[in-house]
């Protein structure tokens, strides 16, 4: 019998070893065949030990709505974990990730471009930010804005911060995918460089932007898909304004003036997505980033 600390201990251990491995999916450290190689090899590997469905979620572009379906593909139990396979099972999801990891020579391989846009409030900034921590592989276009920094923010990496001139020169030169004038005050815009590069190696990529920057992007590239995130309730849309207190009471009647016009909007999306759970809001936005 073991003394219980040490049991202890060692539990502690193994769930570092896996929340490791899982990273190293996330971050495209390890691809997930790799790990799932070692798993097979190894019945005692910290890989082994991951459930499937931590093992699945781990992967970029697959979150908590397509496991279930990919499980149900494969059938495989969601209680089972990586190294305790049926021989069956195991061979339905090697052929799976092999399948995944090369695509079709034929088909020439795109990445998405997802929008992500909704009223003033509705928590897009909270569901992108969810998105970065659990899929660090997901890519996000950095927008140009002529707004100054507010604390915390880093140049190049929230916003690429520009002067007036250097954001027309951007409209001029045609580097701008789409852009706006927001709130009535500040520009804000998409440099089109980094989508299209993105898009040509294959990776998908998320906008977050206003609802008439939506509407360009879909006019220059009708392949890409809108989002529309929505609130639980209109008064939920208030009390979220006016609780985060980043504006001031003019400011919160001006943008719930634009938020009227913008909930209009709607319809012109491929996809609306309500956000009253923001771990489910953003799995939903990352399932429409492959087809899996
Ligand atoms: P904030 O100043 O609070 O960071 O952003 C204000 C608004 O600007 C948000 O609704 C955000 O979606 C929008 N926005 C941010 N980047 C872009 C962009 O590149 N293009 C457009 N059209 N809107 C943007």
């Amino acid at each position: 019998m073991r003394d219980p600390r040490e049991a202890s201990l060692i539990a502690v251990e193994r769930r570092r070893a896996r929340a490791a491995v899982k990273r190293a999916i996330q971050t495209c450290a390890r691809t997930p065949l790799s790990v799932a190689r070692e798993a097979w090899r190894d019945p005692d590997s910290p890989a082994a030990g991951l459930r499937i469905t931590e093992f699945l979620g781990s992967i970029s572009g697959i979150g908590l709505i397509k496991i279930p379906r990919i499980l149900d593909v494969l059938e495989i139990s969601p209680r089972k974990r990586l190294g305790a396979l049926g021989a069956r099972q195991t061979e339905a999801l090697r052929v799976w990730l092999h399948e995944r990891q090369t695509p079709d020579s034929n088909a020439t391989q795109r990445g998405r471009l997802v929008v992500v846009a909704g009223p003033t409030a509705v928590g897009k900034g909270t569901v992108v930010s969810r998105i970065r921590e659990r899929h660090p592989g997901v890519k996000f276009s950095v927008s140009a804005t002529t707004r100054a920094p507010r604390p915390g923010e880093v140049d190049g990496e929230h916003y690429r911060f520009v002067s007036d001139d250097e954001f027309d020169r951007l409209v001029e030169t045609r580097q701008m995918l789409e852009w706006a004038v927001v709130h009535g005050q500040h520009r804000y815009g998409t440099p089109r460089g980094p989508i299209v590069a993105a898009l040509e190696s294959g990776s998908s990529i998320i906008l977050e932007i206003d609802i008439q920057g939506a509407r360009q992007v879909k006019q220059a590239m009708p392949e890409a898909i809108l989002v529309f995130l929505l609130p639980p309730s209109w008064d939920e849309l208030v009390r979220r304004l006016q609780t985060r207190g980043t504006e001031s009471p003019e400011e919160q009647t001006r943008r719930l003036e634009t938020a009227k016009v913008e909930f209009d909007a709607q319809s012109e999306f491929d996809v609306t997505v309500i956000n009253d759970d923001v771990d489910a809001a953003a799995e939903a936005v990352v399932d429409l980033m492959t087809d899996n």
